[in-house]
């Protein structure tokens, strides 16, 4: 009789809700997908996206040799080239002339590897990813917060509280699973569910109110609810002995006008009821706040209000930034950014930095921080990065102005790409393809929005001559030199080695503790359920904050003045504001979900979502083509005449590509405006023309 295949728990490797999967081998060589009933994220459940992974293993398509100049070659050719390569450019021009930009698609062994090898041994804080694009104002907004970037809540807050508050979030269709653990709590208990967002998304179905602001105006929003949360004397004193900076807070909310986010006063007031009358209660956010110019003020005004009420840390309260991609989490947790360093320590602090160099043993170790994204492209664009290497991403499509990137990788000295797709935008400006293992191939660990960290476990056999991430860049470090500090055989002692790292961590003042996985075998590994960090016997897995205890020096927390952001005169010559996101069932660029066929069937073309009144004026009819244009670029849309997005503020999804710009590849028309304090650019949005496509 033959032997029933056992499934193998893993991860899925898209949203940032970390969604357990069970994947069965089959005959053919596919897998079987289905949720894991006993994954905490999704107790079962998967989306659309998750539930056809299996569909997207195919091997068309992928790259599964190394490649030189567009000419396959051997690995141990194409790794010398690019240990020789990055260490003849780091000795002629120093070691700030390379740069990693890397993903959050990464494991978090990958992304400790990267982060090692650029920040302990290279020399450079060069090292910065997507996840930039995704959650950057997040951190920043809960590190003037609370001292260090710390998630205080868990998902089960949003099935316990009285009101959950969902901002600038399409929960519906970018964290399906959460979305639907969210329904499922407003049938059973009537938790009121209040969207704010310019747009009328599928999450406004489970509203109970939505208010339809004015672009931008978020951070106005939540002024007027801190005035309004000291106006109905809401603040407890014992509370607001633990705040620092309330005056000043307090002050800049005063002076908000009703009228500056442009709601009717029966919408603003009904808002501001329910929040104030609910004890508990969760603000999640999402893109619309962090991807802004303001990101990081307008996550410090939704914070301020949950830290003048004290509700925060405890069942059914606080603030809950949901994040984007698989692992972006684990990036933060090792210091996959620019600004950071592993297990939540400061790379501006020297004692950090010399307990992480003497755990590494580093020979140099950066001493600043180092370009975060939107700056490495333009220090590669003027020559001042001279050797690039970018892991898992595609940033010629996904970066703001996405075409002047793409030239700006192609005039790099040396650009070396490791993906598993061998045709992106990004692939075909390489001189050196790396091919990397794909989601079924890689054993690792992500860690999800609330915290809990998974294991992503190999399903199936690496293709072609495709090696895991962390393996390649290990072998690339062990030929410049560094083979002792690089010489894992697994990723279990890779994951075993950060442990170690955070029990360091937590001697100088880290909530990062996963220290019990210090000592782990590889059985230990393998065996890991998901988990909640921290890991610290006072605090195993649970809220943070709740205490009134912070992780700032004085261990108060800090309220922040925010001024709300002042709206610009409408530009004559891109009078609109174009609104990007994603769609339900396709991810990022589309390099995995383009395909499984079934994923094309809910949308499949890129389009233009515009109100009547606007399409009437342009003379756009329904399923036309539209050119959506301004200085950075342009792109061609197929109209969608709605009413769910306001007059002057058109929507379209950000995946699609194409061969050219002329396509809909809406990254095109995003310029490099970033958040001064966080460096996320400010992608959510576009001043654009738009007028009837006429093809010449
Ligand atoms: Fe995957 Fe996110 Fe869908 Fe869960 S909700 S199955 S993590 S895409």
């Amino acid at each position: 009789m033959q032997q029933a295949i056992s499934p193998i728990r893993t991860t899925c490797p898209y949203c940032g809700v970390g969604c357990g999967v069970l994947a069965t081998p089959l005959p053919d060589g596919g897998l079987a997908i289905k949720g894991d009933p006993d994954h905490p994220a999704n107790k079962g459940r998967l989306c659309v996206k998750g539930a056809a992974l299996g569909e997207t293993l195919g091997l068309k398509g992928r790259l599964l040799d190394p490649m030189i100049h567009g000419k396959r070659s051997g690995w141990d050719q194409a790794l010398d080239l690019v240990a020789s390569r990055f260490r003849e450019t780091i000795a002629a021009h120093g070691p700030d002339s390379v740069a990693f930009y890397v993903s959050g698609q990464l494991l978090t062994e990958d992304y400790y590897v990267a982060n090692k090898l650029m920040k302990g041994f290279i020399g450079s804080a060069n090292i910065d990813t997507n996840s930039r694009l995704c959650m950057a104002s997040s951190v920043a907004g809960h590190k003037r917060a609370f001292g260090t970037d710390t998630v205080p809540g868990l998902y089960e807050d949003l099935e316990c509280a009285d009101t959950v508050v969902l901002v600038g979030s399409n929960l519906a269709w970018c964290h399906p699973i959460l979305y639907q653990r969210l329904a499922a709590a407003k049938e059973e208990r009537g938790t009121r569910i209040v969207v704010v967002d310019p747009r009328r998304t599928a999450t406004c179905d489970i509203a109970d109110l939505h208010l339809t602001l004015d672009a931008g105006t978020d951070a106005a929003l939540f002024n007027i609810l801190l005035a309004e949360i000291e106006r109905r004397g809401l603040i407890d004193d014992d509370v607001a002995r633990g705040l620092d900076g309330m005056e000043q807070a307090l002050g800049a909310a005063r002076e908000t006008k009703a009228a500056a986010t442009g709601l009717p006063q029966p919408d603003l007031t009904r808002f501001l009821d329910i929040w104030t009358e609910s004890e508990r209660v969760v603000t999640v956010y999402s893109q619309g706040i962090n991807q802004s110019d303001s990101g990081t003020d307008k996550v410090n005004a939704i914070l301020n209000c949950h830290l003048a009420t004290g509700r925060i840390g405890r069942p059914g309260m606080g603030p809950f930034s949901v994040t984007g991609q698989p692992n972006a989490m684990g990036g933060r947790e090792v210091g996959g950014l620019a600004n950071m360093l592993a297990c939540h320590l400061d790379i501006e602090n020297a004692d950090h930095r010399d307990a992480v160099r003497r755990f590494w043993n580093a020979p140099r170790m950066a001493e600043k921080p180092g370009l975060k994204a939107v700056d490495m492209f333009r220090a590669v664009e003027d020559g001042r990065i001279k050797a690039l290497w970018i892991m898992g991403t595609n940033p010629a499509v996904s970066m703001p102005e996405a075409e002047r990137v793409a030239r700006a990788i192609k005039g790099c000295d040396f650009t070396v790409v490791s993906d598993i797709v061998a045709d992106t935008d990004t692939t075909r400006l390489a001189d050196v393809l790396l091919p990397a293992t794909g989601w079924a191939e890689k054993d690792g660990t992500v860690t999800n929005s609330e915290r809990r960290i998974s294991r992503q476990r190999r399903a199936l056999p690496a293709p072609g001559r495709a090696r895991d991430d962390w393996r390649i860049m290990a072998d690339v470090a062990g030929r410049m030199g560094w083979r002792d500090a690089f010489a894992w055989e697994t990723p279990a002692q890779i994951f075993a080695e950060h442990a170690a790292l955070s029990g360091i961590a937590g001697t100088l003042g880290s909530d990062f503790d996963i220290s019990g996985y210090r000592d782990a075998s590889g059985q230990d590994y393998d065996l890991m359920s998901p988990f909640l960090w921290p890991q610290s016997p006072a605090r195993r897995g649970g809220r943070f904050f709740g205490d009134g205890r912070f992780h700032t020096p004085s261990g108060r927390a800090r309220m922040v003045a925010v001024a709300p952001a002042i709206l610009r005169p409408v530009d004559l010559a891109a009078p609109f504001t174009l609104n990007t996101g994603r769609v339900r069932d396709h991810w990022h660029t589309m390099t995995r979900t383009g395909r499984a066929a079934r994923l094309s069937r809910h949308i499949a073309e890129p389009f233009l979502e515009i109100h009547p009144r606007d399409a009437a004026r342009l003379q756009l009819s329904p399923a036309s083509l539209a050119q959506v244009e301004n200085a950075q670029g342009r792109c061609i849309l197929r109209v969608l005449v709605t009413d769910r997005v306001a007059p002057g503020h058109p929507f379209a999804p950000i995946h699609w590509s194409g061969e050219s710009s002329s396509a809909g590849r809406v990254s095109a028309l995003v310029s490099e405006l970033a958040d001064p304090i966080s460096g996320q650019p400010a992608s959510k949005s576009a001043k654009v023309n738009i007028r009837a496509f006429r093809a010449v």
